[in-house]
């Protein structure tokens, strides 16, 4: 059964930073900070409405919840508890801060029921930490991660690609240094620049300059292929469609179905490694991959199907659902 979330949007109250990317009520569409009433609310709809309830969390997204005052934080999590349990939601999923992580707030988290912790890590290169004014280091990151480990919840880390001053071989560094982590699940991010916030201002001075769409998307699909062979899911890869994003950003990497790009390069990579060891002058192939991938690796908009054939080579791609995700077999 596939996992769900109950998202509940806490904005940017309590956080004290202000990262160049950040601009919090752009990403999670609202300023609205909710009371504990209306997240009871919220999980008693959401619990009347859903057939699985065990599949799925409450989620408290959006600014650090573990910098919020500590009255506020209690309060909503208070109002969520009592949906926790037998019957019930799965558990309680908050994101934060990695410098806003120790004993007494780990303590707090797991005395209320939740379950999962994610840390927007974002790079594990202190040179782009600095100069995207995160405010904590990597090792940060790693302490932190260390005591969320020790006290059972899951993990999961959230980056982000192509930030200012940091280029393809620094964010492939990133993902290097969370497979050493091995969280639970991770975030992929590539950045959008939002109107009003420290990126958008460099953007517009010429002072940042991002890398290109092309290799954000072989960048991204390389950290994909990473992750997959070291069994970490990936949950989440660009923005979600939101009018919000579209209207406020004003560079960077956005498209909604980013994820699509990202893994449709992985098949096209893959075939093209079976087309050069063939070395033959076949000019029709059949190639096989998973059955739940077939679009994929067609590629958005059979792009894939066009790359081959502007070389000479039809393409016909069959399903098979013995063959894992990302493989490619030739059929004979
Ligand atoms: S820590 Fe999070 S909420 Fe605070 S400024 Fe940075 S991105 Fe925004």
């Amino acid at each position: 059964m596939k996992h769900s979330n109950i998202s509940i949007f806490i904005p940017h109250i309590g956080c004290p930073h202000m990262c160049s990317f950040c601009d919090q009520r752009t990403i999670s569409g609202s300023q609205h900070a909710p009371s504990g009433e209306e997240v009871r609310e919220i999980c008693s709809k959401a619990l009347c409405e859903s057939k699985s309830p065990e599949n799925s969390e409450i989620a408290f997204f959006g600014g650090s919840f573990t910098a919020v005052p500590r009255d506020y934080m209690a309060e909503l999590l208070e109002a969520a508890k009592p949906f926790v349990g037998s019957g019930k939601f799965h558990g309680i999923r908050i994101s934060t801060r990695p410098d806003c992580i120790d004993r007494e707030i780990l303590d707090i988290l797991k005395s209320y029921g939740v379950t999962s912790i994610e840390l927007g890590a974002q790079s594990m290169m202190n040179h782009v930490l600095e100069a995207n004014e995160r405010g904590h280091t990597a090792h940060d990151v790693d302490q932190a991660c260390v005591l969320i480990r020790e006290y059972g919840f899951e993990l999961g880390l959230q980056m982000m690609m192509g930030l200012y001053k940091s280029m393809p071989d620094d964010d492939l560094e990133t993902v290097r240094r969370i497979l050493d982590i091995h969280p639970d699940t991770v975030r992929i991010y590539p950045v959008v620049i939002l109107k009003g916030t420290k990126l958008a201002e460099l953007y517009e001075a010429g002072i940042y300059k991002t890398y290109s769409f092309d290799e954000m998307i072989e960048t991204v699909s390389a950290a994909l292929m990473m992750f997959a062979d070291s069994g970490i899911r990936v949950i989440k890869c660009g923005l979600h469609a939101s009018e919000f994003v579209e209207k406020d950003m004003t560079g960077g990497f956005y498209h909604p179905a980013f994820r699509e790009l990202c893994e449709s390069r992985i098949y096209r990579g893959k075939m093209s490694e079976i087309i050069a060891y063939e070395q033959s002058d076949t000019k029709k192939l059949v190639l096989a991959v998973s059955s739940s991938c077939i679009s994929k690796a067609a590629g958005h908009k059979k792009s894939n199907i066009e790359y081959f054939r502007q070389y000479g080579i039809e393409v016909e791609i069959v399903g098979d659902e013995n063959i894992a995700k990302y493989e490619v077999q030739l059929r004979r």
